[in-house]
């Protein structure tokens, strides 16, 4: 498939494709080649109140739009989006290095999304409280918040931009979008189609360029009234402190740490072949990726074997090429890191099963890798790995596995696979996280919550939850004189 036709890609102000004022831009490159396909344009000060206006407008226009309204724009945005969802993904793995059939799941799912919460807007309400007096009228209004500035990354490059913008649109919200400058194309396209489905103007931005000159300039800035963030823990921290000394709402989804806790009363077959499927998604890099595998000690050899045997069972390749079911990291930071974590885990007596290294010197390849006996104190038990490791300990009792699941300050995804109904509920009782998936893959359904607790930050990107977000309420009495 060809590797050409990757745009120059441009920011959306007030409905106008265009690049940045000052004519500044950044090279995109391929991370299975390390190729330059392409530049996305450089947001400057100028370019951001323009944005800045533009939202305000936009937020004036869109709130009084009907939520039935605002539903038909986002619906039909969806059916634009699904239909051009083969070059979308073309570009997602150009730029991003997955696998081109992840891709168009990401974005077929992002379809959903969008359509979920066109009607779950519909369903916003206020209340009519019982008052304490005669001729009182008590009601409680919701009202959207206001213009939001968002700010997403690249490991999902249109999943991390659309439950912010579908949400924020169905409450009522208009919305800048920082979208990654690593990964810029195929967000654009998310954009593009609810451009072309209509939406009025300003009610979408879009822009890149330097994220903390970005955040700095927008969150404090009067006009937005809420922030959401999607990316590490530290970065997460800086801007959530920045939006506190500012009084804005914010949503945080950050790192986690996922545990998978494997007892010994499982289908050991069917969870290490479940476990590897979600590791090796996106190449480990996903905020919900299972990282901490804790085996009870009786089936671990066990466990083992099936994660070794479906591991060696992937191919490893350019996500364009057919096939292939795991692709580069997606920038030469996570190959440092993967480096870093591997030397440190080697170091402290760990052993590796499979891989462990660097694939050639061509693009961001790294092995898929089971490392075994691993030791508490190593990186990888600490560190979000971000990569396509899995490591695995052992345990002896499911207290034990808590107490070591729980040891961390994420609270972000958690795995379990039991054949026992009472350990599946002490899990459910016991494990410090936003979500969690027992005897099965991640499904991050649109109308589940989704979100972190701890470090892994606060807020909820799925579900009516999500809506809550975006969301004022106001309290009226009204004394009928
Ligand atoms: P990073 O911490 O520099 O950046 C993470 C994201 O935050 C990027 O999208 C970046 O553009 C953005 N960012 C950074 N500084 C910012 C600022 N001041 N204002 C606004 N946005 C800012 O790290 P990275 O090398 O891009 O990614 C590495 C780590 O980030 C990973 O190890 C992982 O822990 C985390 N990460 C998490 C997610 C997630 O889905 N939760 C996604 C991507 C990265």
């Amino acid at each position: 498939m060809s590797t050409s036709n990757y745009p120059d890609v441009q920011l959306l102000i007030d409905n106008q494709w265009r690049a940045a004022r000052a004519g500044e831009s950044l090279a995109v490159a391929n991370p299975a080649t390390g190729e330059r396909i392409g530049s996305v344009a450089h947001a400057r000060k100028a370019d951001l109140d323009e944005a800045l206006a533009a939202t305000q407008k936009g937020f004036e226009t869109w709130r009084k739009t009907p939520a039935v309204e605002r539903g038909r724009l986002m619906r039909e945005a969806a059916r634009l989006f699904r239909e051009r969802a083969d070059n979308t993904a073309r570009l997602m793995t150009m730029e991003n290095g997955k696998p081109l059939a992840e891709a168009k799941v990401e974005i077929l799912f992002a379809a959903d999304i969008i359509e979920y919460f066109a009607e779950e807007g519909k369903r916003i309400a206020g209340r009519l409280v019982a008052p304490r007096t005669a001729a009182t009228i008590q009601q409680v209004y919701k009202e959207p918040v206001g213009p939001v500035a968002a700010f997403t990354p690249w490991n999902f490059p249109i999943n991390q931009v659309v439950r912010k913008m579908s949400a924020a649109l169905a409450s009522g919200c208009s919305i800048i979008v920082k979208a990654p400058e690593e990964t810029p194309a195929s967000p654009a396209e998310l954009v593009r189609a609810f451009v072309d489905a209509g939406i009025p103007a300003g009610v979408v931005g879009l822009v890149y360029g330097s994220p903390a000159e970005i955040s700095e300039y927008l969150i404090p800035h009067p006009i937005i009234r809420k922030i959401t963030f999607t990316g590490s823990t530290p970065v997460g921290k800086q801007l959530a402190a920045l939006a506190g000394a500012h009084m804005k709402r914010a949503t945080m989804e950050l790192g986690g740490h996922a545990p998978v806790i494997v007892a010994e009363d499982c289908d050991v077959e069917r969870a290490a072949k479940i476990a590897a499927g979600a590791k090796y998604r996106n190449a480990g890099q996903v905020c919900i990726s299972p990282t901490r595998f804790l085996v009870a000690n009786s089936i671990r050899q066990k466990f083992v074997d099936g994660l070794v045997a479906a591991t060696r069972a992937l191919k490893v390749g350019n996500g364009l090429e057919q096939g292939t079911t795991m692709g580069p990291l997606a920038n030469p930071r996570r190959l440092v890191a993967m480096e870093r974590i591997m030397a440190d885990a080697v170091q402290r007596g760990a052993e590796v099963a499979i891989g462990g290294e660097r694939i050639g010197s061509l693009g961001n390849f790294f092995a898929p890798t089971v490392l075994v006996n691993v030791p508490g104190d190593s990186l990888v038990f600490n560190e979000e790995p971000f990569g396509p490791i899995a490591a695995v300990r052992g345990f002896d009792t499911i207290a034990e596995a808590l107490a070591e699941a729980n040891r961390l300050p994420f609270g972000l995804a958690g795995y379990a696979f039991t054949g026992s109904l009472k350990t599946a509920q002490a899990i459910t009782e016991g494990l410090q996280v936003g979500m969690l998936w027992i005897n099965q893959p991640a499904a991050p359904w649109p109308e589940m919550p989704f979100g972190g607790i701890k470090d892994s930050g606060y807020g909820s990107e799925g579900g009516p939850e999500a809506l809550e977000a975006y969301l004022n309420f106001k309290a009226v009495s009204t004394l009928c004189v």
